[in-house]
């Protein structure tokens, strides 16, 4: 069996080329061909010996996923189905802006925390992705979107791992695809330009923090513990304090220093004016000088069955000004790629009779959509 090369970060590729009895830095033209220049065939790779581009097909390949489909909206976000075998299939999305190019990237096919507002969580756990298939999201778009646009400068200038699944609890296929991520011989992006967000798997912030510590967002959507519970049903096992109390350990090793708090906006739910009140005084008052972070209202994407609407806007703009008068900067997420069905908590039919998961809830009577988020808050700037 030959390895995918797009598996190894370049310390596996170092150790796989060893085992071949290459030095360390033909690995790193290995990596350069792959990850900067979009190479898939090796007889391409015109400045490895020869005898080391004859020897490679023997042993490794170059593959991406099949693509399942691709979507351009009129606002020139693009979205991709790609099948992940066994009739799973997980989405990506390009959220191009005037400053910089974001794609958000799945870890899971299916998940396992079962939020009550997303549809990935409604849809049940299917399987961990492997590290190949994390990188061959970033690795697929970024030379399609090169060529798309004709460009030979970098194209995505940032990354958020908010696509399908919850990454840190695939942490062993996340972080090597994190090293690829940042890697100069990679795709060279900065720690603060990628992004890890988490539904609050506490001792994985801390493996994350040592391992490779990149920006965090941090899903939090209710200010208590009885209404947490029952929106992010981990939170039972990592309760609001002890999530916070990580959210600061974290933060010593972050690039940036603050960190995200996502918050859904639910109708009724979690938007009401005491809700603001407790998330100010929660934030603010947690440890000995509160927790120093960005709060991001996101609007709810319904999906069917879910049984929420979405928070009017006057609400959400009430909220958001509560929290801001409150101290904390916020910001109201917005919606991109409506007309291909992009925004969080969409894309319908065509998934339903390729994903495993999917199937089993229609077999139950349930329609499921996959969710697709964006992060990039109105108005905040990354550098
Ligand atoms: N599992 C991780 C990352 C993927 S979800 C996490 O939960 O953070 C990325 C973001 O999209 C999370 O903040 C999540 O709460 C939000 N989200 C999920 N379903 C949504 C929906 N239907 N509408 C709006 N946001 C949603
Ligand atoms: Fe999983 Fe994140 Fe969806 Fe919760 S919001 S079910 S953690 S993908």
């Amino acid at each position: 069996m030959t390895v995918n090369l797009l598996d190894f970060d370049l310390d596996g590729l170092a150790a796989f080329c060893e085992q071949l009895g290459e030095k360390r830095f033909r690995a790193v033209q290995l990596f350069r061909w792959v990850h900067q220049r979009g190479a898939r065939d090796f007889s391409a790779m015109t400045d490895l010996a020869r005898s080391l581009r004859e020897k490679l097909p023997a042993h490794a390949h170059i593959t991406g996923l099949p693509v399942l489909s691709r979507q351009d909206s009129a606002d020139g976000t693009i979205k991709w189905l790609f099948d992940v075998g066994d009739g799973n299939a997980v989405e990506t999305v390009f959220i191009p802006e005037d400053d910089r190019g974001t794609l958000c990237i799945s870890s899971q096919a299916g998940c396992a925390v079962g939020c009550r507002f997303c549809s990935t969580g409604h849809q049940g756990f299917s399987r961990n992705l492997t590290t190949g298939e994390i990188v061959a999201q970033l690795w697929q778009a970024e030379f399609f979107l090169r060529q798309h646009l004709g460009s030979t400068e970098r194209v995505i200038s940032n990354v958020v791992m908010m696509g399908m699944g919850e990454p840190l609890q695939n942490y062993s296929a996340l972080v090597p695809a994190l090293r690829v991520m940042l890697d100069d011989h990679g795709y060279g992006l900065s720690r603060r330009r990628v992004t890890v967000s988490t539904s609050g798997v506490a001792p994985m912030m801390d493996r994350l923090a040592q391992d490779c510590p990149v920006a965090l967002a941090v899903s939090l959507h209710a200010p208590n513990d009885p209404l947490r519970d029952s929106l992010v049903p981990l939170n039972r096992k990592y309760p609001l304090a002890e999530l916070l109390d990580a959210c600061l350990r974290y933060l010593p090793a972050a690039p940036r220093d603050f960190i995200t708090f996502e918050y859904c906006m639910l109708d009724g739910v979690n938007d009401q004016p005491e809700h603001a009140r407790e998330l100010l005084k929660l934030l603010r008052s947690h440890g000995e000088r509160g927790v120093p972070c960005k709060i991001n209202l996101i609007p709810f994407n319904p999906f069917p069955d879910s049984g929420l609407t979405c928070s009017p806007r006057p609400v959400v703009q009430q909220f958001a000004r509560l929290l801001s008068d409150g101290g904390l900067i916020t910001t109201v997420r917005k919606t991109r790629g409506d007309d291909i069905d992009a925004a969080c908590g969409q894309l319908a039919g065509d998934v339903l009779d390729r994903t495993r998961a999917a199937s089993r809830m229609a077999q139950r009577r349930v329609t499921t959509v996959h969710p697709i988020r964006f992060v990039p808050a109105a108005g905040e700037k990354q550098t």
